[in-house]
């Protein structure tokens, strides 16, 4: 009678899974979320004058809201065990912690912390969710923060070494 296949040497090298093939390449990966936020743009040191001049419908005292979409990059290598830079589950929940649940269906001039005392444009708002979302960043490194305003209006911040 043989021997249970099982038992030979030959056999058991043979069940060994065969290691994934490794492709190295740096690659940009992305996670949207959405919330939505009212908010006014207004420089409390200035005239309500200019404020208008400058802003315009935007200054309404009455407040105005926008269906924000926020787009975060990472940059990276793919792990060979995973093939993944980061887990896109996991940077959906930073990013929920760090910025969604501080702003979704809140004011951003008057109730989120971290936006106290800034101008909430665009502009303002990329580099304050870009200074949120770092330190939470534990795989790839953070390589964009991009918020739509609406469709057709959308800031990018690179981060901080980006400039110039
Ligand atoms: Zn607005």
């Amino acid at each position: 009678m043989p021997k249970p296949a099982a038992n030979s040497k030959r056999s058991t090298r043979s069940v060994r899974a065969k290691a994934p093939r490794v492709l190295t390449g740096t690659v940009y990966i992305t996670r949207q979320v959405h919330f939505n936020s009212a908010h006014r743009l207004y420089n409390p040191t200035k005239s309500q004058a200019w404020n208008t001049k400058q802003y315009g419908m935007c200054t309404n005292p009455h407040w105005h809201g926008h269906n924000y979409v926020l787009e975060v990059t990472l940059k990276g290598q793919p792990d060979p065990d995973t093939g993944y830079i980061v887990d896109l589950g996991e940077l959906k929940r930073i990013l929920n912690r760090a910025v969604v649940d501080k702003c979704d269906h809140r004011n951003l001039n008057d109730e989120v912390d971290f936006l106290r005392g800034i101008i909430p444009s665009t502009e303002n708002l990329v580099i304050a969710f870009w200074q949120e979302i770092e330190p939470h960043i534990t795989a790839g490194k953070l390589h964009c923060v991009k918020l739509y305003e609406t469709p057709r209006n959308f800031a990018e911040y690179f981060g901080p070494d980006a400039a110039s």
